[in-house]
């Protein structure tokens, strides 16, 4: 029962002040503390220090930074009329677009097997919802599956991915933690996969996918395909299985426009429901979900995606722009990465990095009493205006010294410069994308440096770490 406490509150003996009112309930409170996403989070702080006149680098948040396709703002200013809310799972013409879309990639799909949402999280929190119950999840993986299910009332179990891979949860650990979480009383009704991955930008291998799909055969689990970089594969021949080609009947598959057409503002979603008795269950589960939440994505944008999902020759071709672009620049913020001496693996899909700082362990400790990638995250943004996002926001322990870089944003501050940046032929030489790659050499050599002058390890003769770059020293 949800009863009002005012009477003897504390604040009822500030003067002047009527007293304030505590609501709450009998068992749970009423308003949960449910922190700002990082990754929005880190944005504001970003944003804010740019409005201080501070120099950013833009590492953190993952969006696509690219202008939208012309075709595209055409359809929707086209559109504007469509003022209905229209069906709770989307229009007909974007359902049969999304359909087309899985079936070009061998995914036979019928159309009202598709869920449109106003973003495809949305629809991963109304599958979480629907489910009902644990979920096993990568470590590390996106910020929001964790939070997303904590919001539901379920439990994140987290578990490894297999050394050189990401996006997905080693199989047989996955079995074991089922195995160890049923004897504690707990239920893991579905498990995710992100393929590919955010954060590390690995794409999960088809054995492993395989094996997985055995495990969730198994244990009765659901495969949650998140596929929203799959078109950003940067190697187009590299082989990539969904586990809905292997397990169709227990898998949903969820993808959108945010990344691969940069529309994230859009906000637009879509999700393949199972083929099988489960699959209507829970589209009609989703629908419910839905048709209390969102109602229906926006009508206008709807139909403009109908476009994007029919894939015309001038949107795939500016899909394999992005796909080049994001690929060129994330591979050589890899590689100042790697010759900084991190350790990092080699980004496979996406705008993503994920390097490892272990091998500067020894030196940030002593010289920056840095021990946690929160820690490390917080040092490059107050030091360098370098915004990043730490391994703890993906589920990693608080000591993994890892930090995603997410390389959309380089591609331009304006659009005037992402275009510029999606046609030029070595995308590295435009003024901004190389001075931003230099200034994250000169960040980490900096970093490095001070770190190895407080350690064992004498400086190398000539190592520009060792030099000092005094305009990327610590800011006032
Ligand atoms: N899944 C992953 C792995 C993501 O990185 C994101 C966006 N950061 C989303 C889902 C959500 O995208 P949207 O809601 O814009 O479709």
């Amino acid at each position: 029962m949800i009863t009002q406490q005012a009477a003897g509150h504390p604040r009822a003996a500030h003067a002047g002040r009527a007293p304030a009112a505590t609501w709450h309930t009998s068992g749970s409170p009423l308003v949960r503390d449910v922190p700002v996403s990082a990754t929005l989070a880190a944005n504001e702080a970003m944003a804010a220090r740019r409005a201080r006149g501070q120099p950013v680098l833009p590492l953190a948040f993952g969006e696509a930074g690219l202008p939208v396709h012309p075709a595209l703002r055409r359809a929707l200013a086209a559109a504007t009329a469509a003022n209905g809310y229209g069906p709770v799972a989307g229009q007909a013409v974007l359902r049969a677009a999304a359909a087309g879309y899985w079936q070009r990639r061998g995914l036979p799909t019928c159309p009202d097997q598709v869920v449109c949402g106003p973003g495809s999280k949305p629809l991963l929190f109304g599958l979480l919802l629907a489910i009902g119950a644990d979920v096993a999840l990568p470590r590390p993986s996106w910020v929001s599956y964790a939070s997303q299910a904590a919001m539901t009332g379920a439990r994140p179990h987290f578990v490894p991915t297999p050394p050189g891979e990401g996006g997905i949860p080693g199989p047989a650990a996955l079995a074991a933690v089922v195995t160890a979480a049923a004897a504690a009383g707990r239920r893991i009704g579905s498990v995710v996969v992100t393929l590919p991955d955010n954060p590390t930008g690995r794409v999960a291998r088809p054995a492993t996918i395989r094996a997985l799909c055995q495990v969730a055969a198994a244990h009765r689990l659901i495969i949650i395909s998140d596929e929203i970089y799959r078109d950003l594969v940067h190697d187009e021949a590299a082989p990539l299985l969904s586990p809905a080609q292997v397990a169709p009947q227990h898998t949903v598959v969820t993808t959108g426009l945010s990344k691969s057409l940069a529309l994230g503002g859009w906000r637009l979603g879509v999700a393949r429901m199972p083929d099988g008795p489960l699959g209507d269950r829970l589209l009609r589960a989703l629908l419910g979900v839905g048709s209390e939440i969102w109602s229906a994505p926006a009508a206008p944008i709807q139909l403009a995606a109908a476009l994007a999902f029919t894939e015309p020759a001038e949107i795939t071709e500016r899909i394999a722009a992005s796909r080049s672009l994001h690929a060129t620049i994330a591979q050589a913020v890899a590689g100042v990465c790697a010759a900084a001496g991190l350790q990092v693996p080699p980004p496979q899909a996406a705008f993503y990095v994920y390097p490892d700082f272990e091998p500067w362990r020894a030196h940030l400790r002593a010289r920056h009493q840095i021990t946690t990638s929160a820690g490390l995250a917080r040092l490059l943004l107050d030091r360098y205006g370098a915004a990043t996002l730490p391994a703890s926001a993906f589920g990693e322990y608080p000591g993994a010294l890892r930090l995603r870089l997410a390389t959309g944003l380089l591609c331009g501050d304006t659009q005037e410069q992402q275009a510029a940046a999606l046609t030029a032929p070595n995308p590295l030489t435009t003024a901004w994308i190389a001075s931003a790659l230099a200034r994250l050499d000169l960040i980490l050599a900096d970093l490095a440096g001070r770190a190895r002058r407080s350690s064992s390890c004498p400086p190398t003769p000539g190592d520009p770490a060792t030099q000092g770059h005094p305009q990327y020293g610590p800011q006032p």
